[in-house]
């Protein structure tokens, strides 16, 4: 089949990558002249490796991720440094974590010659019908993917658009550029309305970010000030972490996700995955999960099928996906507003309860968000 591609982010390359290794004919448009990825490190559980392997990509995402945390102490901690929760090995235990432009690379060297088509806007059809509109001229495909990000506008041109939502809270994502002694120990730390989060890359740079509960669109003179503001006073290293990272390896992002989940991910012969699919916060680590869960299924389900059976396999591709990612948008969402609680009562009350929480019921809670269903 000849397939288009619209954005080349993780799931948009991960989509390309797998449907060009069967096969088909694929070209990947992506409106950046150079296409990197924004961000700083991300984290993959087991979910998206077991489906990285059904396309073949799970080692080249491992070659450049690292799989320290899985023998680290890792949990929650309260900012004074003392454990909340304490996760079970088994539930990191096949978290891996990547700096993100490494991840983009990765998989762009994977695409075939002259797949890549930078510094194109492509617009879909709004009927849905297989073609795309780039620089004005329209070209026909038997399949558009649509996976242009969070904001998407080919979403809103497929009139399946449902909003976007302020999450409530922002952040602030680092790289560190000198070492950083961080005594085997990883995760978040949960203070009121704030968390820190701490990941090692490879190459011993650690990935960390820092959460702040507040208003869209707040402008802060000095990003790095702020952040040495909220959290230079928290537990050992993250006072080290932030003194680690120059100004530059800082970047700051209002948090958002779909309003409300999409009442279909495909229109016709255009199927959306991704962000621009089920945009959800950042608090369950599952955003470029789900987009890689779902540029496998799609890529599984089309294997062996002709173009006459599209429809039949994009349902079942629309079914599958938004079952499990409205799940998990759900979840996290939830799980934001309990992390980015800021009231003393209320943030007293879920420190309390983590406290309380043995490690194996949240060991349990993980296992279903690291299990990916291969479509039968
Ligand atoms: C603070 C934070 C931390 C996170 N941490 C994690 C984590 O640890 N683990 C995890 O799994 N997820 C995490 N996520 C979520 C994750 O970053 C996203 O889910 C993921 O990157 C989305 O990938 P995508 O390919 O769907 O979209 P994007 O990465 O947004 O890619 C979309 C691409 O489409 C291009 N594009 C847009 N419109 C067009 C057009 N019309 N024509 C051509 N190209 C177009 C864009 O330029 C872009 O390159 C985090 C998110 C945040 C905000």
């Amino acid at each position: 089949m000849r397939i288009a591609v619209i954005g080349a982010g993780i799931a948009g390359l991960v989509a390309a990558c797998g449907l060009q290794r069967d096969g088909h004919e694929v070209i990947v448009y992506e409106q950046r002249d150079h296409p990197g990825a924004d961000g700083a490190g991300l984290t993959l559980f087991g979910n998206a490796f077991d489906a990285l392997t059904a396309v073949g990509l799970s080692e080249t995402v491992k070659s450049v991720s690292s799989g320290a945390i899985a023998t680290m102490h890792a949990g929650q901690r309260a900012p004074d440094g003392s454990w909340l929760l304490t996760l079970p090995r088994a539930s990191v235990a096949t978290l891996r974590s990547a700096h993100r432009v490494a991840l983009h690379n990765a998989l762009v060297a994977q695409l075939a010659a002259d797949t890549l088509r930078s510094g194109t806007t492509a617009h879909v059809a709004t009927n849905g019908a297989p073609n795309i509109s780039t620089h004005g001229v329209s070209e026909e495909f038997d399949l558009v993917i649509v996976a242009d990000g969070l904001r998407s506008k080919n979403r809103e041109r497929l009139g399946l658009e449902t909003g976007l939502s302020y999450a409530g809270y922002t952040a602030w994502r680092g790289v560190t550029t000198t070492p950083v002694e961080i005594d085997n120990a990883a995760g978040e730390t949960w203070g009121r309305g704030a968390i820190f989060g701490i990941v090692p890359l490879p190459d011993n740079r650690l990935y960390w970010f820092g959460t702040l509960t507040t208003e869209a669109d707040r402008v802060f003179a000095d990003e790095r000030q702020v952040v040495h503001d909220i959290f230079g006073a928290w537990h050992a290293p993250i006072p080290a972490c932030l003194a680690a990272t120059p100004a530059e390896n800082i970047m700051r992002h209002d948090v958002y996700e779909l309003a409300k989940p999409l009442a279909s991910f495909t229109l016709g012969r255009t199927a959306l995955l991704g962000d621009a699919a089920h945009a959800m916060t950042p608090n369950l680590g599952q955003g470029a999960g789900q987009g890689i869960e779902d540029a496998v299924t799609l890529t599984m389900l089309l294997r062996g099928v002709d173009g006459n059976d599209l429809g039949g396999v994009l349902e079942r591709y629309s079914k599958l996906r938004r079952q499990r990612t409205t799940a998990l948008w759900r979840q996290s969402r939830w799980m934001g507003r309990i992390a980015q609680a800021s009231g003393p009562l209320t943030a007293g009350i879920r420190d309390f309860g983590m406290r309380m929480t043995p490690g194996r019921i949240a060991g349990l809670a993980s296992h279903q968000l690291q299990s990916w269903n291969q479509p039968g």
